[in-house]
This record gives C-alpha cells, sequence and structure tokens, in this order.
C-alpha cells in the first residue's frame, strides 16, 4: 500500500497532539474534532483498511480495542463510541486503518 498521512505523522515528520504510543499503535488528536474528545488509534502497521484485516492481526485489533479502554478511562470519559470507515464509499478519506475514538467528558 502507499503512505499516508499517517505514517508521516508516525515518524514524527509533521506534528500531532500524541495521546498515545507503545509497540504497536499511536493515539494522536483528530485536527477536525466531531465530539468534545476526538482521538485516532492507529497500527503502526500499514494496513489499508480494516476490509483488509487478516487472521494474524487480530491481537493487534485486539489491543488497538485495550488502548481505547484505557484511553477513556485517562480522558475520564463518561460516553465514547468507536467509528472506523471502511472505503470510498464509507466516509474513508486516509487509507491507513485507524480508530475514531469520540468521547464526551461530564458536564
Ligand atoms: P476518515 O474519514 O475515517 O479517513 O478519517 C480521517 C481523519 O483524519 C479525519 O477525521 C481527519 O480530520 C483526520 N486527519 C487528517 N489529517 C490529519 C492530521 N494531520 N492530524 C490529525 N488528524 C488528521
Amino acid at each position: 500500500m502507499s503512505e499516508t498521512i499517517f505514517s508521516k505523522i508516525l515518524r514524527k515528520e509533521i506534528p500531532a497532539k500524541i495521546a498515545h504510543e507503545d509497540e504497536w499503535t499511536m493515539a494522536f488528536h483528530d485536527i477536525n474534532p466531531q465530539a468534545p474528545v476526538h482521538l485516532l488509534i492507529i497500527p503502526k502497521k500499514q494496513i489499508s483498511t480494516l476490509a483488509d484485516v487478516q487472521e494474524e492481526d487480530m491481537p493487534l485489533i485486539i489491543h488497538i480495542h485495550k488502548v481505547a479502554q484505557k484511553l477513556a478511562e485517562a480522558m475520564e470519559l463518561e460516553g465514547w463510541r468507536i467509528v472506523v470507515n471502511v472505503g470510498e464509499k464509507g466516509g474513508q478519506e486516509v487509507f491507513h486503518l485507524h480508530y475514531h475514538l469520540l468521547g464526551w467528558t461530564k458536564e
């Protein structure tokens, strides 16, 4: 697959407000937030879309969900939502797998 802007964020060639980083993933704030908290959780492995995820990637997918839980807890979100857009018709603009974490804090 060809590189996207998220590859440059992973290599820290362009700035992002990074909220989490580990061996497998990075999470950073969306540049155009659609909720009070809007993070993108991405794998370091280059996978274009959720449709391309293979059986061997399942530990990574589980890990992304755990990262979402930890971030929601750390950011004291009262409610949150995970969104994954798949394909152009599904609203995907950046073809590097990413999980939108949309969150709402206590009023
Ligand atoms: P999608 O439409 O699911 O592919 O989502 C792509 C998301 O990436 C959008 O919500 C954009 O606002 C976000 N985005 C694009 N460029 C950047 C960037 N440089 N830093 C942070 N978020 C970005």
